[in-house]
């Protein structure tokens, strides 16, 4: 049979060439030579070998931008000068943008249809926000009769970024692009399930980008590259997106050289819909809540709170539009729901879903897929369960999967406290046609983002980050530029002493 150009593309192949680190400017092995191999979550073959960074590695690394910013001419060009190449990079993840899309599916499994609508195009959107408000933005004067006094927003020096495997490239842009916006030099290091789209930013930008200026060391995380640049005494920010319990460890691991830290970390948001809702939208978006990404993602809705009235009915067409996602093959256009990113991911999820089963009722999946083409894949139902008890562990901690789980409410006071009533506060999704209603709850409930009658709607210039476990600190527009620059305050005396 004859293929169109563009299913010959889509097949599942092997990369087909090593995935280096970027370093100073050039693509290179591990001083050791070790490798680690990433596994394509469909077909559960091995699809790229990756170089595997150890302490040699991040020294050259660390020692590669600190020259940049110390030496190099990133933190002192313009702003304008800056933003240029920043552009350019982004252009140049513009005209590759479908070859690196393959690639972010390839890697974690991801649907195609995702990393071309919504990764890549936000990569790129990275890149030219911070290039263009660092252009834009200003800096405070304090006039007085005696002092002039202004503020100056200098970069900080040398930044660790450390992505997730769950939205790998834009994240890793996410903290790239303001860090080297404001001037920073930088190092991400990627998650080691999916290293791949990390390597090919940093050939991009070696191409275009001064040397040093972005590095990239692939690797693990504990008593590997990941802790090594946290650790190192030549660092002095450290960007990460991750779990919580990993949040942890790096706060520690960062606290004998006192580094700025922000700190992305994992959620277990409450979904809250109240009788009064336009059911339509909430349906739709209590989907998209929970399945997009097969439920990888930080911000995802995974506890569905419903008011009493609405509770039958509301179920009744969830469940058939959950039964509708198209699960498969992610290289195929039409797939909403692709495979867990590892099998050891797989048998997490399947774990908490056999114990959700065994303590509540399944409405919908619940496992793994029975369809023999999926076989060979790390494929997870998409799954609903209700009647759990509140302190059950499905309904307390981050499952990462496509696994929903539902609970009836009574009236406003009873949603908010089932809402707060976990340790994480990353998000809050809230569904009503009264608007007072609407923002009395967005005003208490403890999360760092609350929609209302919308999901993952993102304006770069607002805070994003979370409450309790869920982070510390915000990024994002203005709070980006104060956590990657430093201020100083300038007084000028105008009137003699
Ligand atoms: P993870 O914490 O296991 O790994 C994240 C990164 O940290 C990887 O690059 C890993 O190699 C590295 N790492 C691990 N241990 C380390 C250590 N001791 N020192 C330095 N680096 C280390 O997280 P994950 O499984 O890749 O991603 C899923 C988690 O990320 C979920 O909890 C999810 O909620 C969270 N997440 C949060 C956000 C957010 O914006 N808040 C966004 C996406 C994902």
């Amino acid at each position: 049979m004859t293929q169109t150009a563009d299913q010959q593309r889509l097949e599942h192949r092997d990369f087909g060439r090593d995935v280096l680190h970027v370093i100073d400017g050039e693509a290179v092995p591990s001083a050791d030579g070790r490798t680690f191999e990433s596994v394509d979550p469909h077909t559960g073959r091995v699809w790229a070998r990756v170089a595997e960074g150890g302490a040699e590695d991040v020294r050259r690394a660390v020692a590669a931008a600190r020259r940049a910013f110390d030496e190099g001419p990133w933190p002192r060009m313009s702003a304008d000068e800056r933003g240029k190449l920043m552009h350019a990079l982004a252009d140049a993840v513009h005209d590759r943008r479908e070859e690196i899309a393959q690639a972010e599916t390839r890697d974690m499994g991801k649907p195609i249809t995702e990393s071309r609508t919504f990764d890549l195009p936000r990569v790129e959107r990275n890149l030219r926000f911070f290039a263009d408000w660092l252009r834009m933005s200003e800096a405070e004067v304090f006039p007085a009769t005696k002092h002039l006094t202004y503020s100056r927003y200098e970069p900080k020096g040398v930044v660790t970024a450390i992505s997730p495997w769950n939205f790998p490239l834009m994240l890793g842009s996410w903290k790239i692009a303001p860090a080297l916006a404001f001037g920073n030099t930088a190092i991400l290091k990627p998650a080691e399930q999916s290293p791949v789209t990390a390597t090919m930013l940093g050939e991009l930008a070696a191409e275009v980008l001064p040397p040093g200026v972005l590095n990239v060391v692939q690797g693990f995380g504990p008593d590997a590259a990941g802790e090594y640049l946290v650790a190192s005494p030549d660092v002095d920010l450290v960007t990460f997106t991750g779990e919580s319990t990993t949040g942890k460890a790096i706060m520690a691991n960062a606290a004998p050289t006192l580094k700025g830290l922000s700190l992305e970390l994992g959620g277990k948001s409450p979904n809250i819909v109240f009788a009064d809702a336009d059911l339509d939208l909430a349906v739709a978006g209590t989907l998209k809540g929970i399945f997009k990404n097969q439920g990888e993602v930080c911000l995802a809705g995974s506890r569905l709170l419903l008011e009493r009235p609405i509770y039958d009915e509301f179920m009744e067409r969830l469940i058939a539009g959950a039964k509708a996602l198209p699960i498969g093959d992610p290289l195929d256009p039409a797939t909403q729901i692709g495979p867990m990113v590892t099998a050891e991911h797989r048998d997490r999820v399947v774990g908490f879903l056999e114990s959700g089963t065994a303590d509540g009722a399944v409405r919908l999946g619940g496992g793994v897929p029975s369809d023999p083409a999926l076989a060979d894949g790390f494929y997870v139902e998409p799954t609903i369960i209700e009647g759990l008890p509140a302190d059950h562990r499905c309904v307390r901690d981050e499952i990462f999967g496509p696994a929903l789980v539902v609970s009836p409410f009574d009236g406003e006071a009873e949603a908010l406290e089932r809402a707060n009533d976990t340790p994480y506060g990353l998000a809050a999704m809230v569904w009503t046609t009264n608007l007072s209603r609407a923002h009395r709850v967005a005003a208490s409930v403890r999360a760092g983002l609350v929609w209302v009658n919308c999901f993952f709607v993102r304006d770069l210039r607002t805070p994003f980050g979370g409450a309790k476990l869920s982070g510390v600190g915000r990024e994002g527009g203005v709070h980006s530029r104060d956590f990657f620059t430093e201020a100083k305050t300038v007084t000028v005396e105008l009137d003699g002493m």
